[in-house]
């Protein structure tokens, strides 16, 4: 039945019964990087799983938004995640490194292959609108695609959306974007570059070591590991600015790669401040300007950057790269210092392992002036090694039963949002995610209700190391 109009234009859409299209033990929503592992580990530990998906693909940030670098060192990865890059590497996507590079092709058919084996049921092309309640607790989701809008059942809900869509719609409690001020990070247009000669690029910014950042995780120019990363191109890009041929608040240029012998560079440099991903609008505007900056990137970067000059522009990302929106309030808020000193957690479900600048230097803050010679300090930083726990408490939203959530909107502070953004936590509070979730649906309780022992026993079984941080430390010189 359609929505109908009134005289006065408001817009009534009549209540009607929706089909249940399916019913399942634990519903996965959004199939990004946290996503795909919790709804793995929920298949692995033996439940009737399903994964929804908005797109065509999976991956999310990792492959529609071409953020294909999992933040973690390769040496700190255990279980699925080990058995994810090790399935990559062994056909040619993926680098073992600081932190793992991969095809983000290769990433979408190894993660279909993995969850098709592990039993997973993924639908596709599925944009989750609507929640279904019972009283407090989440009994499952309303979705539309094709088909229409349709109702899918679950015991246990796990929100990968990134922007805890299912929380808030739920009613759960959540912050957006910096805790003061609500402002979030900027959104980036990823595009790639092909036809660059890469190893002329590389003797260029060896011969100008001060136009680039001196942190070797920026600049890396190891042709024989395959791993190219530059952040920098400071005075060229000052000089483009004066020419009027790059935008005001554009400070640096930043490439990195996976395989650079193709000649293809991926683009990390487009940025718009001031947009909030849970809205449609702001999502156009940032779509649209980041395309006019792309299109000015590569101009600047054919004249004036040494090995660019025969390149073009391969293909964009097709979806804008949102950093930043939505975090649930859960049992625990995480925060940076947290981080820094190493806290233990009794409940902790998982480890994660990346390099950062404390202290908001870095991190791509709101305020705009990223890399610019107002942050100087920033631009001669060099980024250290932090390890962490993540207890279960960050993934149980409060208020709500029958509901975890996995992946970018966890229950920490927008300083610890700086670590656990990436792909690292993505994937371990994904797993971790999955295995409560299993456990919860399989004893009919609510996942507040778990017992986290046997969730950490649950994860140590599937290869899981809870103890990376009593090992090593929370800021160890190297991972081995
Ligand atoms: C430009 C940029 C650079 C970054 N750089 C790095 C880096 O160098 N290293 C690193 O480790 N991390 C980096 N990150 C962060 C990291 O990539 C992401 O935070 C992480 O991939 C998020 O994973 P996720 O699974 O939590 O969320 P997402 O990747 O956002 O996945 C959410 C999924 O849910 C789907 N979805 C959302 N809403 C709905 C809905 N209502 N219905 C159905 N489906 C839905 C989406 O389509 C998507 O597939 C970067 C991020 C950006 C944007």
């Amino acid at each position: 039945m359609a929505a109908v109009i009134d005289q006065a234009g408001r817009v009534a859409e009549p209540a009607r019964e929706i089909p249940v299209a399916l019913t399942t033990d634990v519903l996965v929503v959004g199939g990004g990087i946290a996503g795909v592992m919790a709804a793995l580990a929920a298949g692995r530990s033996g439940a009737p799983t399903l994964l929804v998906e908005r797109f065509g693909s999976l991956g999310g940030t990792g492959t529609a938004a071409m953020m294909n670098l999992f933040y973690v060192p390769y040496a700190a990865s255990r279980g699925l995640v080990r058995e994810l890059f090790d399935r990559l590497i062994a056909r040619g996507g993926a680098i073992p490194g600081e932190f793992v590079v991969y095809d983000p092709e290769l990433y979408k058919i190894t993660a279909l292959e993995m969850l098709a084996e592990a039993g997973v049921n993924v639908l596709l092309h599925t944009l989750v609108s609507d929640v279904i309640l019972d009283g407090a607790v989440l009994r499952g989701i309303v979705v539309e695609n094709k088909s229409g809008r349709q109702a899918i059942l679950g015991r246990v809900t796990i929100d990968a959306s990134g922007d805890a869509d299912v929380a808030a719609r739920a009613g759960a409690p959540f912050v957006k974007g910096r805790e003061e001020d609500g402002k979030m990070r900027p959104m980036t247009l990823i595009f790639r570059m092909g036809g660059v000669d890469v190893p002329r690029l590389v003797d260029y910014v060896k011969s100008h070591p001060d136009d680039f950042s001196p942190d070797p995780l920026q600049c890396m120019l190891d042709l024989d590991h395959h791993m190219i990363r530059v952040f920098g191109f400071f005075k060229l890009v000052e000089d483009a600015k004066v020419r009027g041929e790059l935008w005001p608040d554009c400070y640096y240029f930043r490439v990195e790669s996976v395989l650079p012998e193709r000649g293809v560079l991926t683009v990390n440099a487009t940025r718009v401040y001031g947009v909030d991903g849970t809205r449609g609008e702001d999502l156009s505007r940032a779509e649209i300007e980041t395309r006019h900056q792309m299109i000015q990137l590569a101009a600047f970067a054919r004249r004036d950057i040494p090995g660019f000059e025969h390149s073009f522009i391969l293909d964009s990302a097709s979806t804008i790269g949102v950093r930043e929106t939505r975090r649930i309030r859960g049992g625990y808020v995480m925060t940076e210092d947290d981080i820094l000193a190493g806290r233990h957690y009794d409940d902790a479900v998982g480890v994660d392992a990346n390099q950062q600048n404390p202290r908001q230097q870095g991190g791509h803050p709101p305020d705009g002036k990223e890399g610019g010679p107002q942050d100087v300090e920033a631009r001669h930083l060099i980024a250290r090694m932090f390890v962490y726990e993540i207890p279960y408490r960050c993934l149980v939203p409060r208020d709500i039963e029958g509901l975890l959530v996995a992946g970018r909107c966890l229950s920490v502070d927008h300083h610890a949002d700086v670590y656990t953004r990436n792909q690292g936590t993505a994937m371990a509070s994904g797993v971790a995610a999955g295995v409560a979730g299993a456990l919860a649906a399989r004893a009919g309780a609510p996942p507040r209700q778990v017992d986290v022992r046997a969730v950490q026993a649950a994860l140590r079984a599937l290869g899981v190391d809870l103890d990376l941080l009593s090992r090593l430390g929370p800021s160890p010189e190297r991972l081995e």
